[in-house]
């Protein structure tokens, strides 16, 4: 787990996201339209400009989805090219011309979500948010510590990075009243998760071990949530509205290969998993995560520092899961990992949860007050495996909360 060697000076840094180990892929706009590229340092390299070794048209796309339909041949390849024009000398030439700052391109959704299944899959949070939701005798549910629980989500809410959020609207039931009321979502909220992405597609079930291999990379991802409309409309199907005004993601596509060497197991089992759940070898990975609150015109305050290696399940279980009743997966499909809480307050992946819902509200470095999300506030999520002197990175992901919209008339009483 040594630095690779770039001629791109600035990807040799420890503190870049990405390093030659690295090599996430996006989509990225520089005023001549989205075109693929690959991060290195400070830099993009568009991809259409190299002499990368595939078929033209698979680089000459506004997503990667058609890079992950060509198979895991393709992905080997292509990073193979990429270490050698990045990392060989001789190539400078011919590829520096093609490199353009970070900070001069926008970064747009790197592929086409086709589907989106979120998960509940951190034990820490789903005691926590059990304890507050049903009193800690019955915070874990009995199916817990056996089956991944999840739900169907919606693709056409997931947003990339930098995209503004508007505060939602919705039916929410407040204690001291008998019936609902329309209203703002009062208790809007972050929840800090990764997600996985499906390049393979599937008919009928597959193993762990075959699950891991479907799956092409990952991102962060924030699947921001509307607390008080989740707790009235959750039993007895689980979220819908609270979920489904949007999900946020990283704009770069850090892939499978790329966190090989920082691999992790799942914690001891406290019940025996089916068998069809055994894993292989580790499919974690240890990943630091770190969640930023920034009020309007402020500074931003870190409120959550965690790992991804906390889940109770890994994604390649939740995969498998996910195909065991036949389920067709497809390229594009997306999988929240389920927000990740650590075992000590500071590492606790939502507001909900960091203020125990409303009673201990966090303290921001400017001093103001947050028991959830107030309009103008800025969430972002960090993240990277750290090798010896470089680390792998994901990139920011990032939101602003817009207050809601005006209620048109016909939905005022
Ligand atoms: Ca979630």
């Amino acid at each position: 787990m040594t630095l690779m060697k770039s001629w791109v000076d600035s990807a040799n840094s420890p503190d870049t996201d990405f390093p030659l180990n690295n090599l996430p892929y996006g989509v990225f706009d520089d005023g001549q339209g989205a075109r693929m590229g690959v991060a290195i340092g400070d830099f993009v390299l568009d991809l259409g400009k190299v002499d990368h070794g595939l078929d033209a048209g698979l680089l000459a796309q506004p997503s990667w989805n058609a890079v992950m339909e060509a198979g895991a041949g393709v992905w080997a390849a292509l990073r193979d090219r990429l270490t050698q024009l990045l990392g060989d000398e001789t190539h400078r030439d011919a590829v520096a011309p093609h490199l353009i700052p970070l900070d001069r391109v926008r970064l747009l959704m790197p592929f086409r979500v086709t589907e989106y299944t979120d998960f509940y899959a951190a034990k820490n949070h789903a005691f926590n948010v059990g304890t507050m939701f049903r009193g800690p005798e019955n915070a874990l549910t009995p199916n817990w510590l056996s089956v991944p629980i999840g739900y169907n989500g919606r693709a056409s809410s997931i947003v990339v990075s930098g995209t503004p959020v508007q505060r939602p609207w919705g039916q929410v039931k407040r204690a001291d009243e008998d019936l609902p009321r329309f209203d703002r979502s009062a208790r809007f909220d972050l929840e800090l998760e990764m997600g996985a992405i499906v390049g393979k597609p599937s008919q009928g079930m597959v193993s762990v071990a075959e699950a891991d291999e479907m799956i092409f990379g990952y991102v962060l991802l924030n699947d921001w949530s509307a607390r008080d409309i989740q707790a009235w409309e959750y039993q007895p199907l689980g979220p819908f509205q609270s979920k489904a005004t949007a999900t946020t993601i990283s704009p770069w596509i850090v892939t499978r290969a790329a966190l090989e060497p920082f691999r992790k197991s799942t914690p001891q089992r406290e019940r025996p998993l089916l068998p069809y759940l055994h894993e292989p070898g580790p499919m974690l990975y240890d990943i630091a995560l770190e969640v930023t609150l920034a009020p309007e015109g402020k500074d931003e305050t870190v409120i959550s520092r965690t790992n991804y290696d906390q889940m109770y399940y890994s994604a390649a279980q939740q995969l498998c899961h996910h195909t065991s009743s036949g389920c067709p997966m497809r390229v594009g499909d997306l999988l929240g990992s389920g927000t990740i809480s650590g075992t000590d307050e500071g590492s606790r992946g939502s507001l909900l949860e960091l203020s125990w819902g409303g009673k201990t509200p966090v303290t921001l470095d400017s001093g103001e007050q947050r028991s959830f999300l107030e309009d103008g506030d800025t969430l972002t999520l960090r993240g990277h495996a750290q090798g010896d002197g470089y680390r792998v990175g994901f990139g920011a992901c990032s939101g602003k909360l817009l207050p809601a919209a005006d209620l048109p008339g016909w939905a005022q009483g």
